[in-house]
């Protein structure tokens, strides 16, 4: 097999380049950020049809490390990451859901959602982290004088790091805005024995105090400013064109935050055609919380013009952010693939999750922002009815119970009415009183 390279580039073309395990995190000459760059033409010297059909033959059998969904492209990822430290828990392979019933409701039948929290820490992050995670084990083998790996997170990141530093015997430290996660995403880093740092701030603060103390390089940097990370989680791109048998969707929707896996789902479709196997683009969306909302604002400036904002606190709080790292690789992306953002009120993002579960599915309010974010394109008439469209599901459902059960309850939020809510009905355990509540039930259906 020929020997395939990668290495670190600033994302502004400075020369210089450098090794994928040394600790680096911008670039010394601009002080931008750094993206992982491959030898496409060394990649070409496979056809694409020999690609397509190398990824086909290892999708989720059981030779080790390629049955992962990452793994299984691993010459697209770290090429020349060593087998013995890969750190999998056989992430990818997600359910490309049908949502032929939603789909129907909303006009588009040709709608699909990429299920990325069907994952062993139930969210899209663990598709990056096994890649960090396994470029820190085999820097720590080559003697680099790595103590612990750090983030700051909105909940989903740290949980990723915690259990792949966890399964690979490596210290982790997680820094949370104190009460902005949810009970699930604050005991899975306790439960896998990272140092947890409940900060007494947002996102945007964690972030700052993460890179002050990785500065020393014994700490190594895990937010997706390390673009290791979005190398993992470009495989989104690459698996659900394989699901569709090599078939480019027209169009896909895809909630952002900190706006990495944005950039890299772009990265994974272009690295796709430029090796040949695919020769059409999708057009993208970028669904953001109304109350976070920053990539939202710059698009109605046409991009010209882009501002941090405060974000203000929403129910898909792993959104919630208000300066996005990696916004410059976000609005290339969306510039190639003609890109649009759309935006959900706290009320439409609550809706539109339990309208959707109502059809099969068991969305976070992330997934909500999408969904929503959708509907709205389609209405508005950019998504037109007979695109075969993607969403990204980003996270389980399960992460967000109190949440979801608040709002079946009607406890949510003083302003979201709850539209699609399902009360349990309390009643002796009577087999009468139990028939009755059926009856009930069925013409309520029959009505309604
Ligand atoms: C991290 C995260 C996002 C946002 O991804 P970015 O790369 O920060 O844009 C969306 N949804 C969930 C559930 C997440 O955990
Ligand atoms: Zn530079």
């Amino acid at each position: 097999m020929a020997s395939y390279r990668a290495w670190f580039q600033c994302i502004n073309g400075c020369e210089q380049r450098f090794s994928l395990f040394d600790v680096i995190y911008r670039c010394p000459t601009c002080g931008d950020l750094l993206d992982v760059a491959h030898d496409v033409e060394a990649l070409k010297d496979r056809s694409a049809a020999a690609w397509i059909s190398l990824f086909e033959e290892r999708m989720r059998r059981n030779t080790w490390p390629h049955g992962s969904g990452v793994w299984g492209k691993k010459e697209w990822v770290i090429p020349y990451l060593r087998d013995e430290n890969i750190v999998s828990m056989y992430e990818g392979g997600t359910n490309l859901f049908w949502a032929e019933r939603y789909g129907k409701q909303v006009g588009v039948e040709d709608l699909w959602v990429k299920q990325c929290g069907n994952s062993h820490t139930g969210s899209f992050k663990d598709l990056g982290m096994t890649v960090l995670v396994s470029a820190v084990k085999q820097m720590i083998a080559e003697g680099r004088p790595i103590q612990a790996v750090a983030c700051a997170s909105t909940g989903d990141t740290s949980a990723a790091l915690a259990a792949y530093c966890a399964a690979a015997g490596i210290p982790a430290i997680v820094l949370l805005p104190r009460d902005k996660v949810s009970p699930a995403q604050l005991v899975q880093p306790l439960a896998n024995g990272a140092l947890v740092l409940s900060l007494d701030t947002d996102f945007d603060g964690c972030m700052k105090v993460v890179q002050a103390i990785t500065h020393d390089n014994t700490i190594y940097l895990a937010n997706s400013m390390n673009s290791l990370r979005l190398e993992g989680q470009k495989t989104v791109a690459i698996e659900l064109v394989q699901q569709f048998d090599w078939e480019v969707p027209d169009w896909v929707v895809i909630p952002g935050g900190n706006l990495g896996n944005v950039s890299a789902l772009g990265k994974g479709f272009l690295m796709m055609r430029d090796i040949g196997l695919i020769q059409k683009l999708p057009r993208i969306a970028v669904a953001q919380a109304a109350h976070a909302n920053p990539l939202y604002l710059s698009y109605q400036t046409g991009f010209r013009d882009f501002r941090p904002v405060t974000a203000r606190k929403t129910l898909a709080s792993a959104i919630q952010i208000g300066d996005p790292v990696s916004v410059k690789r976000a609005i290339r992306i969306l510039e190639r693939f003609d890109g649009v953002v759309e935006q959900a009120s706290e009320q439409e993002l609550a809706d539109e999750a339990a309208r959707a579960d109502r059809t099969g599915m068991f969305n976070c309010p992330h997934t909500g922002v999408a969904l929503a974010a959708f509907a709205k394109l389609v209405d508005r008439g950019v998504i037109s009815r007979g695109d075969r469209v993607v969403v990204i599901s980003t996270a389980h459902g399960l992460k967000f119970a109190e949440q979801k059960a608040a709002y079946h309850l009607g406890r949510l939020a003083p302003e979201v009415q709850p539209h699609h809510q399902n009360l349990p009905v309390e009643i002796p355990a009577d087999v009468a009183r139990v028939q009755q509540a059926i009856r009930a039930h069925a013409e309520r259906l029959a009505n309604a």
